[in-house]
C-alpha cells in the first residue's frame, strides 16, 4: 500500500513486526539501515546518500512529477529518493548497479510500495529507449538521480545522445558540473559540455546543496540541475556527428583559435578548407571556439560538409 501525500517526518526507523515507514531522508533512519546490514559505503560507485528532507523536496519539486509519469532513478542507493519519488510518480524504475543493495530495497525500505521496479543493472549498460517504451504511461518519462559523481557526464551525454523519450533529467551533480552545463559562451566554464548540453535540453540550476546534506559527506558541493528536453533542435545543423566533432577539437586546444584547433584535430580538412568555411560563415580567422554559441558551430559544420575549394 502507498499511503498519499508527503512522507511523514516523525516516521522513524524500527525494526517491529508492525511496519513503519521509514523515511530515509532522516539522518536516524539512514544510520539505522547502515547498521542493521553493516554496510560500509563503495567509493568506487559513488556512494554518497542523501540526509536532508528539503533537500528531496525541492529535487521532486523540481522534476514536476505527476501520478501518470514513469521515472527512472539512476542509483537508488538505499532508497531515499525513491521514497519520494515512489510517492510523486505513477511508476518508477529504480536501476542500482551495487547487488548488495538490492536485498535491502526491495525487502526493506522500499517493500511496501507497489509502483516501484528494482533492476540490478549499470545505467551505462542499458537501453534506456527500450526500457521506456517497455512500459508505456499516460504521462511522462522522466530521469531523476542523484548521480555518482565518477560518472556524471557519460550518464548524463548516454541518456541525451541515446534519444531516448525523455521529458526531463532532474539529477544532482557536482555544483562544477551544473555549472558547466548552463555557462554563458565566452566564460570560463564554457566548454564542449556546455554545447551538447543546450543542443538537446534547456538547463536550469534549481537548487544549491552543501556538502553536509550528504552521508558521508563528499568533499565538493552539489547541485540539482533540471535538464528540460528540446521537442526539436534549436539549430539546424545536416550532420550532427560532424559539428560535435568541430566543437571537440575547438574545446581541446582552448587556447589556439578555431582554425588551428579545427586543422590540426585531426578532421580531415585542409586549412584552406576551413578558411572558406569561415568565410561563408562571416567568421574572422583569428576567433576563438569559446565565443562561439551553437548557432555558429552548426552553420560552421553545415559549410564544411558541403566543402568544395
Ligand atoms: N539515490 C541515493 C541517494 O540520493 O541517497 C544514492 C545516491 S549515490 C550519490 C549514487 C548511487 O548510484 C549509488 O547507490 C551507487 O551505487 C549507484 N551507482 C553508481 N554507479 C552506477 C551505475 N553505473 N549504474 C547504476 N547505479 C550506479
Amino acid at each position: 500500500m502507498i499511503r498519499g501525500g508527503l512522507i511523514n517526518p516523525l516516521h522513524l526507523y524500527e525494526n517491529t513486526e508492525r511496519h513503519i515507514m521509514a523515511n530515509l531522508g532522516i539522518p536516524q533512519n539512514t544510520i539505522a539501515v547502515l547498521q542493521k546490514y553493516n554496510i560500509s559505503f563503495q567509493k568506487k560507485f559513488g556512494q554518497n546518500f542523501l540526509i536532508d528532507t528539503h533537500v528531496l523536496e525541492k529535487i521532486v519539486a523540481a522534476a514536476d512529477i505527476t501520478k501518470d509519469d514513469l521515472v527512472i532513478e539512476i542509483g537508488p542507493g538505499i532508497g531515499t529518493l525513491t521514497q519520494y519519488l515512489c510517492e510523486a510518480a505513477g511508476k518508477v524504475v529504480a536501476v542500482e548497479i551495487d547487488r548488495n543493495l538490492i536485498p535491502i530495497l526491495e525487502n526493506d525500505t522500499l517493500k511496501d510500495y507497489d509502483n516501484v521496479e528494482i533492476i540490478n543493472a549499470d545505467i551505462l549498460k542499458l537501453d534506456i529507449e527500450k526500457l521506456i517504451k517497455d512500459r508505456p504511461v499516460r504521462g511522462k518519462a522522466r530521469i531523476v538521480a542523484n548521480l555518482p559523481y565518477y560518472i556524471t557526464t557519460p550518464i548524463v551525454m548516454q541518456v541525451l545522445e541515446s534519444r531516448a523519450p525523455v521529458d526531463s533529467l532532474t539529477v544532482m551533480v557536482q555544483k562544477e558540473v551544473a555549472e558547466r552545463m548552463q555557462a554563458a559562451p565566452g566564460t570560463e566554464d564554457y566548454g564542449a559540455v556546455t554545447l551538447a548540453v543546450n543542443y538537446y535540453t534547456s538547463p536550469r540550476i534549481a537548487a544549491y546543496v552543501p556538502m553536509n546534506c550528504f552521508m558521508p559527506r563528499p568533499n565538493v558541493d552539489s547541485a540539482v540541475i533540471v535538464l528540460k528536453m528540446h521537442e526539436a533542435p534549436p539549430v539546424d545543423v545536416k550532420d550532427e556527428k560532424l559539428m560535435f566533432s568541430l566543437i571537440r577539437a575547438s574545446f581541446n586546444k582552448r587556447r589556439k583559435t578555431l582554425l588551428n584547433g579545427i586543422t590540426t584535430g585531426g578532421l580531415g580538412f585542409t586549412k584552406e578548407e576551413v578558411l572558406k568555411a569561415f568565410e561563408t560563415c562571416g567568421l574572422d580567422p583569428a576567433i576563438r571556439g569559446e565565443k562561439l554559441g551553437l548557432p555558429e558551430f552548426a552553420a560552421l559544420a553545415n559549410a564544411l560538409g558541403e566543402r568544395t575549394v
